[in-house]
């Protein structure tokens, strides 16, 4: 036995294999854990289609109190989860604790919710109702960067709605939902609730599975391809929200010490390994000296250290992997601009890179055309608006922007003119569960959160009586 377990059908298992969880900020290993095979991801999925019937009947309000319990045993457990998802992602300890009280708030919320019947019309010749009907078996395919927030953005949505859930974390971050699901085992009805880990080797067969009926994936774009490709011979339906490049428009008229304060924390939140970070700035020259000196000294401000420790605000890269690529994207930034601070790996155990400011940099360059998910960020310096917008909206990304400026209707009427899910004016990353979120051109299909969100997780039918 490891010191996690998988949930399927009720019952915390072992696997014949095993995997090891590593700790990015020490790159020792933190816990052992079940590794799930396909016979794994079988009983699973079976267990999932045999619950349905029964879960999916149970009066709505039913389901919203077991959701309402999970969210009392993950407050209850909130410590405890806390510093598991610092020691296995490496965030600070205040960050993972706004994770874990930020999906508690998910889950309640979908408990709040119904599913109304709507009534479309109702005249002499006929009376259409709009209903929405569970699915089936959900698939929940989970990133490494918010394991916990992103498994309660599909967890609650599709279990109200009458689905059960197959969850798949990322293989570098799984114990944290593996220990929720060990709460969700005294709660839920066995087969309700189910999850499995791998080495990235089982999602596809998830994907592919005729027994799962629709896929909630958040991840990078070129898996949600594949996602896309694999989920089309069983038509699932599919939500995928995927990478971003979100870049923040700063005019001329702005408090410069207020965004460059508001801007490092959009951009540096989560060692920038967030879908929502701010990833390039485009300012106007007349400030561009100005902020590009006042990111400078936030960057040179940050703590960067174990998460664990009291005071860091700046942990590691999560994984090996990831740590390769930005070092790459980092060399390549500096042949394509200059280092105004930071620009080196640290000598020491784990995945830290310093919080890098590259300056003098044009769109083109790889920091400023592609999604770096790390601590570097890229400055651009504009003139004109008209032609930064053009260039914004060239990108294949579509997840988020921010408008900045003293003049809200003038930043507000810019924020239209950008091709993105989510624009904010002079914030930037502000989310909520009862706003629907999701992704423009390669950025994502489909909305999470929100009515709409949950209404993803649903079938619609129309009931059309004639009269
Ligand atoms: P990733 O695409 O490598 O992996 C995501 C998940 O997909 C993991 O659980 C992985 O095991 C699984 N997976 C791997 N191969 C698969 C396949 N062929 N079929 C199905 N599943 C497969 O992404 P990541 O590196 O874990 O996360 C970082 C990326 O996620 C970034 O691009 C980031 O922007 C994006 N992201 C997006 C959002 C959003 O809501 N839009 C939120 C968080 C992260």
């Amino acid at each position: 036995m490891t010191d996690y377990q998988l949930l399927i059908d009720g019952e915390l298992v072992d696997s014949p294999q095993t995997m090891e969880v590593v700790n990015p900020a020490t790159e020792e290993i933190i816990a052992k854990c079940p590794r799930g095979t396909k016979e794994l991801a079988d009983k699973a999925i079976a267990a999932a289609k045999k619950a349905f019937p029964a879960w999916s009947k149970k009066p709505l309000k039913e389901r919203a109190a077991l959701l309402n319990k999970l969210a009392d045993a993950m407050d209850e457990h909130s410590g405890e989860l806390t510093a598991t998802l610092t020691r296995e992602q490496g965030k600070p300890l205040a960050e993972a604790e706004q994770e874990i009280q930020f999906a508690i708030i998910f889950v309640r919320y979908f408990a709040a919710q119904d599913i109304p019947v709507k009534h479309l019309k109702d005249d002499e010749n006929c009376r259409i109702e709009e209903h929405h009907l569970p699915l089936g078996v959900v698939g929940g395919i989970i990133p490494w960067n918010f394991p916990v927030l992103v498994m309660m953005a599909k967890l609650p949505p599709a279990l109200l709605a009458g689905n059960t859930i197959v969850l798949k974390p990322s293989p570098t971050t799984p114990l944290g939902s593996l220990r929720i699901c060990e709460l969700a085992k005294d709660i839920f009805p066995a087969g309700v609730v189910n999850i499995i880990t791998d080495q990235n080797d089982l999602g596809s067969y998830l994907t592919q599975h005729p027994d799962v009926a629709k896929i909630s994936f958040t991840g990078s774009v070129a898996t949600g391809k594949k996602v896309m490709e694999s989920t089309a011979a069983t038509l699932k339906r599919i939500t995928l929200e995927l990478g971003g490049n979100d870049p923040g428009i700063i005019l001329d008229d702005v408090n410069v010490d207020e965004v460059a304060q508001k801007v490092f924390a959009a951009a540096f939140v989560n060692c920038g390994q967030v879908c929502l970070a701010l990833k390039r700035i485009y300012i106007h020259e007349s400030i561009y000296e100005e902020l590009c000196n006042k990111l400078v000294e936030h960057a040179k401000a940050a703590i960067v250290d174990d998460g664990s420790l009291q005071g860091t605000t700046i942990g590691p890269l999560q994984n090996k992997n990831q740590y390769e690529k930005v070092q790459a994207f980092l060399e390549q930034a500096k042949r394509d601009g200059n280092v105004a601070t930071g620009g080196e790996v640290m000598e020491r155990a784990g995945f830290f890179i310093q919080p890098t400011i590259i300056r003098d940099i044009e769109d083109g360059a790889q920091i400023v055309d592609e999604e770096q998910f790390g601590p570097i960020l890229p400055l651009v310096k504009y003139k004109n608006l008209d032609e930064v917008i053009d260039r914004i909206n060239a990108s294949e990304y579509g997840l988020g922007a921010s408008v900045w400026s003293s003049d809200v209707d003038k930043a507000q009427d810019i924020a239209k003119r950008v091709v993105a899910g989510t624009v904010w004016v002079n914030q930037h990353f502000a989310m909520s569960p009862d706003v629907p979120f999701g992704g423009a051109k390669s950025s994502g299909i489909g909305v999470e959160f929100a009515e709409e969100g949950l209404a993803e997780y649903t079938q619609r039918q129309i009931i059309n009586v004639a009269k």
